[in-house]
C-alpha cells in the first residue's frame, strides 16, 4: 500500500491501481496492448530529480516529466504561490476587456525575459493551443493586411507542434497524420535538418544549407504570395532531439525575409533555459515573429502556454485587427500565471540559465559524448541539458536496425528497470533532465545509461 498526501486520492496497492487503470483509463500516446501486458507504471510522488513509483522504487527522471519540470520536483514556493492565488482569486478570465494581476504581471515578466522584438503575449492552456493560436493569428495578420490569400504555413516532416487538429497538422509526424485525416488544408511540410539520418556524404554545414533551401523551393512551388509563415522548433525535440547544423537557421531566416513570410519559433521545449540560453532562438540567433511557449514556463507545475508576439505583428492585430475571435476559458488562468511568475523569478534569482550554459550543461555534454564509444552508439549529440544517442547496427555506415523502434523500446524498458527515465524515439534515446541537476546526478545518469546500453546490446545480440 502507498501513502497518499490527499484524502481524496485513496491509497491502493500497485496491482489495484493497475487493474483500475486498465479498466477505465484511455492513455495519451500509449500502446494499450503493451500496457495491458506489462501493467502501467504508477508514479506516486517525486522530489528533486527523482520519481518514486507505487512500489517505492526511486527513478532518476532524465526527461523532466515531458520536458517540462525544469526546476525539479517538490519546489514549495511554486505550490505555495498556487495555493495563495487559489484562495485570493482561483479563476477569472481575460475575455471582454477583463484581466487580473497574475496575468498582467506574467505578461510583463515574459516581455522582460524574451528577445526584444516581443512586446505582447497571448495566453493558452498548453503548447498545442499555442500552436492553434499561431495558425489563427498568422492568418488573421495577413487578412488584416489585405492579403487574405496568404494562408499556407510551411512546417517540417518529423516536427512536433502538439496534438490538437492544427497542432498535429503543423507537426510532421506521419503516424499522427494517418489518424484523423491530417494535415488540415493549408499546411505543408519540407524536409528536416537531420544530418545524422539524412546528411549522407555532405558535411553538416553543407547539409544545413541544403535542408534550409527546401523552404525556398516550397515557397516558389506554392507561390510566394500564398505563403503566410514558416514554423520550426529550434531543436526538434519529440522528433529525436534533432539539432540543426549551424548553417540552417541563418539560411531559413534569410529566405523568410526574402519572401516576407512570418517566422515562428516553437520554443515549447527549448524555452526557459533548456539550451543554456533563455530561448533556443537566442542559441541559434533566430529572430522570429511569433514564439509559442509552454512546459518550462511553469516548470510543469500547472498547465499554461502562450504565444509571444513581436511588436510589428502585435501592432497590426491590435491597431487594425479589432476583435480577435479566439481564446480559451483557461487563457491566463490566475493560479497558472502566478506559478509561471514564480518560475521565472526562480530561474532568474538562482541563475539557473547561466548555470546550464556555463557549468552543468557543458559537464553533462562532456559526459554524454563519452557514450559515443559504446558499440551501439552511432552519435551522441546535445546542447545544454538536452541530448540524443543514435543506436545503430553499424557505426561506420550509420546503418540502423531492421525493425526501427524495437531496440529503442528495449533500451527504454531496460533504463526504467535500472532506475532511469530515458525516452526512445524509434532507435534514438533522448534525455532532457531537470535544469537543477547536480554533477552527482549527471554521473548517476551516465552510469545508468551505460549499464542500460550494455544490457541492451547483450539482449539484442
Ligand atoms: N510544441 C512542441 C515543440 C512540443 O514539444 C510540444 C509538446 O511536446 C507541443 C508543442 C505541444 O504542447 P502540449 O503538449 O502542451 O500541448
Amino acid at each position: 500500500m502507498t501513502a497518499s498526501s490527499s484524502s481524496f486520492i485513496p491509497s491502493r496497492s500497485t496491482a489495484d491501481w493497475q487493474a483500475l487503470d486498465a479498466a477505465h483509463y484511455l492513455h495519451p500516446f500509449t500502446d494499450h496492448a503493451a500496457l495491458a501486458r506489462k501493467g502501467t507504471r504508477v508514479i506516486t510522488r517525486a522530489e528533486g530529480v527523482y520519481l518514486y513509483d507505487s512500489d517505492g522504487r526511486q527513478i532518476l527522471d532524465g526527461m523532466s516529466g515531458l520536458w517540462c519540470v525544469n526546476l525539479g520536483y517538490g519546489r514549495r514556493e511554486l505550490a505555495e504561490v498556487a495555493y495563495r492565488q487559489m484562495l485570493e482569486l482561483p479563476y477569472y478570465n481575460s475575455f471582454f476587456q477583463a484581466a487580473h494581476p497574475p496575468a498582467i504581471e506574467l505578461a510583463r515578466l515574459l516581455v522582460e525575459v524574451t528577445p526584444p522584438q516581443y512586446t505582447h503575449v497571448f495566453f493558452t492552456g498548453s503548447g498545442s493551443e499555442a500552436n492553434d493560436t499561431v495558425v489563427r493569428a498568422v492568418r488573421r495578420y495577413w487578412d488584416v493586411l489585405g492579403q487574405p490569400q496568404r494562408t499556407v504555413i510551411i512546417s517540417r516532416k518529423n516536427a512536433y507542434h502538439g496534438s490538437t487538429m492544427a497542432g498535429a497538422s503543423l507537426g510532421g509526424m506521419a503516424p499522427m497524420h494517418a489518424q484523423g485525416g491530417l494535415p488540415i488544408p493549408g499546411i505543408v511540410h519540407i524536409r528536416q535538418p537531420y544530418w545524422y539520418g539524412e546528411g549522407g556524404d555532405l558535411s553538416p554545414e553543407e547539409f544545413g544549407k541544403v535542408a534550409a533551401r527546401a523552404l525556398e523551393e516550397k515557397i516558389l512551388e506554392i507561390g510566394p504570395d500564398k505563403v503566410a509563415a514558416f514554423i520550426g522548433e529550434p531543436i526538434q525535440g519529440a522528433g529525436g532531439v534533432i539539432i540543426p547544423p549551424s548553417t540552417y537557421w541563418p539560411e531559413i531566416q534569410k529566405i523568410a525575409q526574402r519572401y516576407g513570410i512570418l517566422l515562428v519559433a516553437d520554443e515549447v521545449i527549448c524555452g526557459f533555459g533548456r539550451t543554456g540560453e533563455w530561448f533556443g532562438s537566442q542559441y541559434f540567433g533566430i529572430e522570429a515573429d511569433l514564439m509559442p511557449i509552454a512546459k518550462g514556463m511553469s516548470s510543469g507545475y500547472l498547465p499554461i502556454g502562450g504565444v509571444m508576439v513581436a511588436d510589428r505583428v502585435a501592432r497590426v492585430l491590435i491597431e487594425k485587427g479589432g476583435d480577435f475571435n479566439h481564446g480559451f476559458t483557461y487563457s491566463g488562468h490566475p493560479a497558472a500565471c502566478a506559478v509561471a511568475c514564480a518560475t521565472i523569478n526562480i530561474l532568474r534569482n538562482e541563475g539557473i540559465v547561466d548555470r546550464v550554459r556555463s557549468d552543468i550543461g557543458p559537464y553533462l555534454q562532456q559526459r554524454w559524448r563519452e557514450l559515443a564509444d559504446h558499440p551501439l552508439v552511432g552519435e551522441a549529440r546535445g546542447v545544454g541539458l538536452i541530448g540524443a544517442l543514435e543506436l545503430v547496427k553499424d557505426k561506420a555506415t550509420r546503418q540502423g536496425f531492421a525493425d526501427p523502434g524495437e531496440i529503442g523500446t528495449l533500451c527504454r524498458d531496460i533504463c526504467i528497470s535500472n532506475g532511469l527515465v530515458m525516452r526512445a524515439v524509434r532507435d534514438t534515446m533522448i534525455i532532457a533532465p531537470p535544469l537543477v541537476m547536480t554533477r552527482a546526478n549527471v554521473d548517476e545518469l551516465m552510469d545508468k545509461a551505460r549499464r542500460s546500453l550494455d544490457e541492451t546490446l547483450q539482449k539484442a545480440s
